[in-house]
């Protein structure tokens, strides 16, 4: 009650008695606190715009755009293997790029256009890392979003739309910057057709999702609720061209193998079938794949028309996943050894402990997605125990590996 008369901050309500300092307006007054986070606010907003404005200018510079080769070059120290898919990006980025270049007014009737990818490979193969690495290569907006969390408009789950919401929060809602973006639609085989699925119910995740798709491939302006999840009648939208945005799509498209073995007039099982048939590799028919194989795996014609960059990514052998441990720029050894170093010891792996651990991801056939869980388990007890010895030295011996290994599966 006291308090009842006192002037007070308009902002934070407080009264004179209890701010360092209350500045006087001539409706109200802002207590000192106040006026410093107005002031952060202001900052920001400013910090912001010149930001936007640095980020535009760097875009239109065509100079500086990275060639091909050098994308590939970029992509060689983090992704092991996968040459084709890494070609195909690196044309298809540097392409982008030119795209957005000639966008800016050009005389001549030659219009470049759009290029969408849809790289597959199983899982574990490394697309989104590839996904990943470009993208900070990038200097356009750029974000990853997973197909299936998309149904149908009108149907529990998200709108098809959202995509280009996520699209707009990473340009800082700067509608410009996120019409030159990149976006990559993962899991795009879950909203295939379930072909043999005679459809008494509506395919509301399948084929209603890629006909939402379409639209945004296809290059059109969409209304984007700007917080993403569904539209909402009484929202306020946000146009946005999807005409130069570049869509890649990846996918494991697990068995799709049988269709193109098929289509190759060969089956995946029994070496006999496949002896007869020259100059066909049928260890790994992935690198045959072709747009009818998506076809026949329940993608609509539509979609893959819009999609006309295809590229694989092959299983990894078990050179190629030890190679993965260790000689990527963050490799997980690197990664471990770096962690081990900050205590000051030294680790050590051994060439058959890293085979081991080689050997199991191949057993659990996760691709190189298994290497990691199963170093992790391995090293547990010793990042337990070894910041408090005073050990300088630690060696990961095969030994070592298999009963930390079994250790952790059996507790
Ligand atoms: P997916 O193909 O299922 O998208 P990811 O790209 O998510 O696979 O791969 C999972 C993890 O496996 C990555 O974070 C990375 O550590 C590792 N990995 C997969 N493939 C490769 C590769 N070719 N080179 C280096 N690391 C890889």
């Amino acid at each position: 009650m006291k308090n009842k008369n006192k002037n007070r901050c308009s902002f934070c309500g407080r009264s004179e008695d209890e701010v360092a300092l209350l500045i006087a307006g001539l409706e109200g007054h802002i207590c000192a606190d106040c006026a410093r986070e107005a002031g952060r606010v202001v900052e920001e907003a400013f910090q912001y715009s010149k930001r936007t404005a640095a980020k535009n200018n760097e875009n239109l510079d065509q100079n500086n755009i990275p060639k091909p080769k050098d994308i590939k070059e970029y992509l060689d120290q983090y992704i092991i293997g996968q040459e084709a898919a890494k070609r195909h990006l690196a044309v298809a980025v540097y392409n982008h790029y030119k795209r957005l270049g000639q966008a800016k007014g050009e005389t001549d009737d030659v219009e470049i256009e759009k290029s969408n990818i849809i790289m597959v490979g199983s899982t574990g193969t490394g697309k989104t890392l590839l996904a990943r690495t470009i993208a900070k290569l990038l200097k356009v907006p750029f974000t990853i979003v997973d197909a299936t969390v998309f149904t149908e408009a009108g149907y529990v789950g998200e709108d098809v739309e959202s995509i280009l919401s996520r699209l707009l929060q990473v340009a800082e809602y700067d509608v410009k910057a996120a019409e030159r973006g990149i976006v990559f639609i993962d899991e795009i085989d879950k909203i295939a057709r379930k072909s043999d699925n005679p459809s008494i119910t509506r395919d509301v995740s399948g084929e209603g999702v890629q006909q939402g798709m379409l639209k945004l491939l296809e290059g059109s302006i969409v209304n984007v609720p700007p917080k993403g999840g569904r539209k909402h009648p009484d929202q306020d939208y946000i146009q946005v061209n999807t005409k130069d945005i570049l869509f890649i799509c990846g996918g494991a498209f697990d068995g799709i193998e049988k269709k193109i073995a098929q289509r190759l007039n060969t089956h995946v099982v029994g070496f006999d079938s496949v002896q007869n048939l020259q100059k066909i590799d049928p260890t790994d028919l992935m690198q045959y794949i072709k747009p009818q194989d998506l076809k026949s795996f329940g993608l609509i014609p539509e979609i893959i028309g819009r999609l006309p960059a295809l590229t694989y990514l092959l299983p990894l052998d078990r050179e190629a996943l030890k190679n993965i441990l260790t000689q990527p720029k963050n490799a997980i050894v690197k990664q471990y050894e770096k962690l081990f170093a900050m205590d000051g010891v030294e680790l050590l792996f051994e060439e058959d402990a890293l085979d081991f651990i080689v050997d199991k991801a191949n057993e659990y056939k996760l691709g190189a997605r298994g290497l990691r869980s199963i170093t992790e388990s391995i090293m547990m007890e010793a990042m337990y125990e070894i910041p408090s010895s005073r050990k300088k030295q630690f060696k990961v011996t095969r030994e070592y590996a298999e009963t930390h290994l079994d250790k952790h599966l059996n507790n």
